[in-house]
């Protein structure tokens, strides 16, 4: 268990890749801060699983990271009830799908402001103490969106694009203060949000289910298969360990070949 005594808040946890990055972080000692919204008995219930895994401790903060004064209040928690932030993965994300001229500009507002803007401000609010420490990890859910476009995904596209600049920006800020700043860039990852998707694209290029799942989310992924949330999990693990210290303003693909072409 090489992250007994580590503290690590992963925002977006109560599903998908959050919530994978949540289970292998604390399988390895760690204590977490989960992020997010869903029901309350199956947060509870994936709490207690943590603290099972972990023998650490598990809290739920439901910020909506869409709002500053709520992130502030959710890294100041994660202090207080944990006793500190050593590991902050930036996961919680959204979309929605729709030409740029038709793009709803309260919905350009709110996809910047959590897909990107959200990283910011847990950044800023995290790093003193891993300053402090001299220890910490910065690791964000970007996506092979963040090198290569889309049609009808303009502000996601913006966003995870902003996500990779953040990254190397705060890695080369904090290269010798022993914090480790990265994203992972997963291609298409079947959760929620992939399949949420789905209707939006359909009507968005008049397909049916199949068209949207064969032609358009797994047409660019040369593997042809769905890329896991463990897989990615697995790769934020890696990025915690000291084996990994070299590692920091990377942008990691995990895309199944996608942006290999
Ligand atoms: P998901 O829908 O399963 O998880 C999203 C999480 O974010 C949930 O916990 C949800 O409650 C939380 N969330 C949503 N709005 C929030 C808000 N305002 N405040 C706080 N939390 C909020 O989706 P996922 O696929 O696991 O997505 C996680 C991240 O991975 C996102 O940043 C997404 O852009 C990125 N990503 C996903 C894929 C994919 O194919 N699924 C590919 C590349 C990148």
């Amino acid at each position: 268990m090489f992250l007994k005594g580590k503290i690590a808040l992963v925002t977006g946890s109560t599903s998908g890749i959050g919530l994978a990055c949540a289970r292998a972080l604390a399988a390895e000692g760690a204590a977490v801060m989960l992020n997010g919204f869903g029901d309350a008995g199956e947060i509870e219930a994936i709490q207690q699983e943590l603290e099972d895994a972990s023998g650490a401790l598990a809290r739920y903060n439901g910020a909506d990271l869409t709002r500053p004064d709520q992130i502030e209040k959710l890294i100041g928690e994660t202090i207080d009830e944990l006793g500190g932030l050593d590991i902050l993965i930036n996961n919680a994300g959204m979309q929605h799908v729709a030409p740029i001229d038709e793009f709803p500009p309260e919905k350009w507002d709110l996809i910047i402001a959590l897909n990107l803007s959200a990283a910011f401000h847990a950044i800023r609010l995290a790093l003193p103490g891993m300053k402090a420490k001299g220890w910490g990890r910065i690791i964000s859910t970007a996506s092979a969106h963040s090198l290569v476009a889309s049609p009808n995904k303009a502000p996601y596209v913006a966003a995870k694009h902003g996500i990779a600049g953040l990254t190397k920006a705060v890695a080369l800020e904090v290269a010798q203060a022993g914090v480790t700043v990265n994203c992972i860039s997963p291609g298409y990852v079947w959760t929620n949000l992939v399949e949420s998707q789905v209707p939006d694209t359909m009507k968005a290029r008049n397909l049916t289910r199949e068209q949207v799942m064969n032609d358009v989310l797994l047409a660019a992924q040369p593997t042809k298969q769905f890329v896991t949330v463990d897989q990615v999990a697995s790769l934020a693990l890696f990025l915690c360990r000291d084996d990994a210290s070299a590692i920091t303003g990377a942008n990691l693909s995990m895309d199944g070949g996608w942006t290999a072409q």
